[in-house]
């Protein structure tokens, strides 16, 4: 991509709290910029970006596609996100390849629970953002109010560019205090044509003010502006515009403009926008990675004439070209035919073909330049997070965190023919959602799935009959938990069979220790060669087996070290499968005198509540064994944060509900694993079996 070219490019997203009308203003969006000839309207179910039957249905977003448009001379990507909590996932990681958003605010509810948890991860992430506050046609919609409440809820300096313009209660414009003119929009037009006219000459000194105002705020980005506005001379508009620019690259002020997406109102401002102050590729910095070979960071410059590096950073599932990987290009060109290297899987891939996306729709392109967003055809080990790079010039890019799930349930097939349809559709799910895993276990011979939360399951089911056609049965949600150990200990495992011809001979002892908040750590410390080093990495193999599922309730183990200190091989009989076995029974008999103990997710909650309603609010969070960290208040509400065993908040939406007749709302996001207390834990596990031995 030639640099005029880079410059105009502008990979955005659009984020909001549930309904404040993301569907709706995309659609707007991509109805005004030329792409599709028909609005569709998210009441009707006809949406373009929510083309999967049950987001319809439900009227919310639930996966990022992502979608190429243009205005004037720039190209937008635009990623369409979530707003539920389930799936701040799929906010993050979009967060992770853009280069800026759309905030959207609702006119009425102003700035939700929700709007401040995605404010905080585009905080965290250091996305530059410009804010809109939507549904000025609303009864009850106050745009000053929600400038307010940035300020004071979300500490934005927010750098105010419109005021709506009303006629007997009805929205029909906005003023551009910049240009010094009102905007009034031509209904019936669907607001493709609007009036552009001076402003009242009561209202000149208000905006002369609010002119002022920007400029004060904004002055500080440019040297040179800066000491002609404090010399006293006139600054010109497109120099506010530039110093606007700057300040919100640096993420350090939040442009804010209305209207009323639904009604057609403020989306040509909102894209002229997105063009004059969200950054283009080459405005981020440059990203940096780790060399594999050389272990050693390096940069990588948004050009075409580095080598080529990307993270993918959504696979999706198409029922016309198969499975779909989305790029976001850092540095290099991608051709279609090429083959470029996996750094995490360390394997070759083949990109078969590359596309430009259109929610449902797509283009065949022959070649995508650095700091754009397509997708790809061909790849077959390439996952969520995963760095491709020029075979010659490997390069780690840091990859997207993902939580661990904390709840799940067991799915069966609802008939037989349904049974091998389930397991394929299940796959294909987990590839695509790096947060929902699937399990056999092989004692209750029963499939579990897990996912972020009850919601997010829910989603998952409701496709697997409308996307994939298969039957299944689900049971009541549980909670993911966890087994670990607390003290030291030792175990043996042999595995001897010999009975004529070749026998089996496996035989090694192992010692655990907690490794808490470390994961799984495996050390080899034996000596002189009493096992053959051929063997040791099955035993190691075999502790990774039993791991799997733990002695107390079959629950996956985590944070333990295991160090092979001793054991014995026979010439002939020895094999790698015995030792394996070997392994998995040194384990579990060590677990046993381990102190094992079960672990659950504990969730951070917040809530906002009126004040007659704290004390019910905080005395149900007691009953739930739940622990108060902060309480403090926000204009007219009580906010308490605290941390909640997730066993305890099943069904919390409907009881928050009847608690405070529907006032009070929450946000939960999963925090980290605790370990159970026993007088809950002996309610459904047998823990005597393993305690016998502790003191
Ligand atoms: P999302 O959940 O943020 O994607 O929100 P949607 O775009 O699905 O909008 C939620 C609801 O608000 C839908 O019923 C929309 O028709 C409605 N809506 C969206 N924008 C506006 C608006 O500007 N004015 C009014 N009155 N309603 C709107």
């Amino acid at each position: 991509m030639k640099k005029e070219e880079l410059l105009n490019l502008r990979n955005m997203g659009i984020v909001a709290h549930i309904d404040a009308g993301k569907t709706t203003t995309t659609e707007r969006i991509l109805y005004y910029t030329g792409k599709i000839y028909k609005m569709g309207e998210v009441d009707e179910g006809s949406t373009e970006m929510d083309w999967m039957a049950q987001e319809r249905e439900r009227g919310i977003t639930i996966t990022a596609a992502a979608t190429t448009c243009f205005w004037k001379d720039a190209r937008i990507n635009i990623i369409d996100t979530p707003g539920h909590v389930d799936f701040t996932v799929e906010v993050v990681r979009s967060l992770r390849v853009l280069d800026g958003m759309i905030a959207i605010f609702c006119g009425v509810g102003g700035v939700e629970p929700q709007s401040e948890t995605v404010w905080r991860y585009a905080n965290k992430y250091n996305v530059p953002r410009i804010a809109f506050v939507n549904k000025l046609d609303r009864i009850g919609s106050d745009f000053n109010r929600v400038l307010e409440e940035m300020k004071t809820k979300l500490f934005a300096k927010i750098v105010k560019l419109q005021i709506p313009i009303y006629k007997k209660d009805e929205f029909i414009g906005v003023i551009d205090i910049l240009e010094r003119k009102q905007i009034i929009w031509d209904e019936e037009s669907k607001g493709m044509k609007f009036y552009e006219e001076p402003i009242p000459k009561k209202l000149k000194d208000e905006i002369e003010f609010e002119r002022e105002n920007i400029i004060e705020v904004v002055a500080e980005y440019d040297d040179k502006i800066c000491e002609k506005y404090l010399a006293g001379k006139e600054i010109a508009t497109p120099e506010i515009k530039l110093l606007i620019r700057k300040g919100t690259i640096k993420n350090a002020v939040v442009p804010v403009l209305c209207g009323s997406a639904f009604k057609n109102k403020g989306i040509q401002s909102l894209l002229d926008a997105v063009v004059d102050y969200l950054p283009s590729p080459l405005d981020v910095e440059a990203v940096k990675g780790i060399n594999p070979i050389t272990n050693k960071e390096e940069v990588r410059e948004t050009s075409d004439e580095v080598p080529f590096s990307a993270l993918s950073f959504k696979l999706a599932t198409d029922s016309y070209v198969g499975q779909l990987i989305y790029l976001k290009i850092y540095s290099g060109i991608l051709r279609q035919g090429e083959i470029v290297y996996n750094v995490n899987r360390d394997k070759k891939e083949r990109i078969s073909r590359l596309l430009r996306m259109h929610a449902n729709k797509r283009e065949d392109i022959q070649e995508a330049s650095a700091g754009d967003i397509v997708a790809c055809v061909g790849l077959k080990f390439t996952r969520t997070g995963d760095t491709l790079s020029n075979i010659k010039n490997p390069i780690l890019l840091e990859s997207i965190q993902f939580p661990e799930p904390v709840i799940s349930v067991a799915i069966e097939p609802k008939t037989q023919a349904d049974q091998q349809k389930l397991s394929e559709a299940l796959s294909k799910l987990q590839d695509e959602d790096p947060t929902f895993k699937v399990k056999f276990e092989a004692e209750t011979l029963q499939t579990l799935i897990s996912g972020m939360g009850e919601l997010h399951l829910e989603i998952i089911t409701d496709r697997l009959t409308r996307e994939f056609s298969v039957g299944a049965n689900i049971g009541k949600p549980m909670v993911s938990y966890r087994e670990t150990i607390k003290t030291n200990s030792r175990g043996e495992g042999k595995y001897i069979r010999q009975s004529g011809g070749r026998g089996q001979y496996g035989h090694c002892i192992i010692e655990l220790y907690p490794n808490t908040g470390n994961g799984f750590i495996f050390e080899n410390k034996i000596k002189g060669g009493v096992i053959k080093e051929e063997y040791i990495s099955s035993i190691k193999n075999g502790i990774e087996e039993a791991m799997t599922s733990g002695i107390l309730g079959g629950y996956p183990v985590i944070d333990i070290k295991a160090i092979l200190i001793d054991g014995s091989y026979h010439e002939v009989d020895s094999s790698e499968i015995a030792f394996k076995i070997a392994g998995s029974i040194a384990f579990r008999e060590a677990m046993k005198n381990a102190y094992p103990i079960l672990m659950e997710p504990i969730m951070k909650l917040e809530i906002y509540t009126p004040e007659p309603n704290l004390g019910e609010v905080i005395a149900d969070i007691n009953v739930r064994r739940g622990k108060i960290i902060n309480l403090t208040e926000k204009a007219s509400l009580k906010i308490v944060d605290a941390m909640v065993p997730l066993a305890e908040m099943f069904g919390y939406a409907t009881d928050l509900r009847s608690l405070t007749q529907g006032r009070a709302t929450y946000t939960m996001e999963f925090f980290r694993y605790e370990e159970v207390p026993d007088d809950i834990v002996k309610k459904f596990l047998d823990v005597s079996l393993y305690r016998k031995s502790v003191a």
